[in-house]
């Protein structure tokens, strides 16, 4: 589960994701969309090639993405996108603090979604292939 296992390739575009900080798939992770067990088996992609998710992400240094159509923030529930840009922001500055030195892959997600996987994993006793460690 090391993370420097790099050289991933972006399921959209092809190009290389180089850093956590790009990718859409750690970026799912940490807002607890993509759960620890499918993480490496899931495609991974920049998060501009995700520009569904990537439209609420809401901060300095990332140009905005916008999404024509369905589903573009401007046909949404203005209630919704609030929820969502406040949310995938969250996670989106998370993402670019990772990954902190010594932190386990576990403790990537944001605290809500830690607790709901730990929570998932102690309901299932048999049927985690992940060590938790320390720090919990
Ligand atoms: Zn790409």
């Amino acid at each position: 589960m090391a993370l420097c296992d790099q050289g991933y390739l972006c399921d959209v575009c092809g190009q290389e994701v180089e850093t956590i900080a790009e990718s859409d798939l750690y970026l799912r992770y940490v807002i607890g969309e993509v759960d620890p067990e499918t993480l490496h088996s899931t495609l991974e992609r920049h998060l501009r090639c995700n520009p569904t998710l990537a439209q609420f992400i809401v901060a300095d240094g990332f140009e905005p993405v916008v999404v024509a159509g369905f589903f573009g923030k401007s046909q949404l529930d203005p209630a919704f996108v609030v929820t969502e840009e406040a949310r995938v922001t969250r996670g989106y500055r998370r993402l670019q603090e990772l990954p902190t030195p010594g932190s386990l892959i576990l403790e990537y997600p944001l605290p809500e979604v830690q607790a709901r996987w730990r929570d998932h994993l102690k309901s299932q006793p048999d049927d985690q292939g992940i060590a938790l460690d320390s720090g919990f």
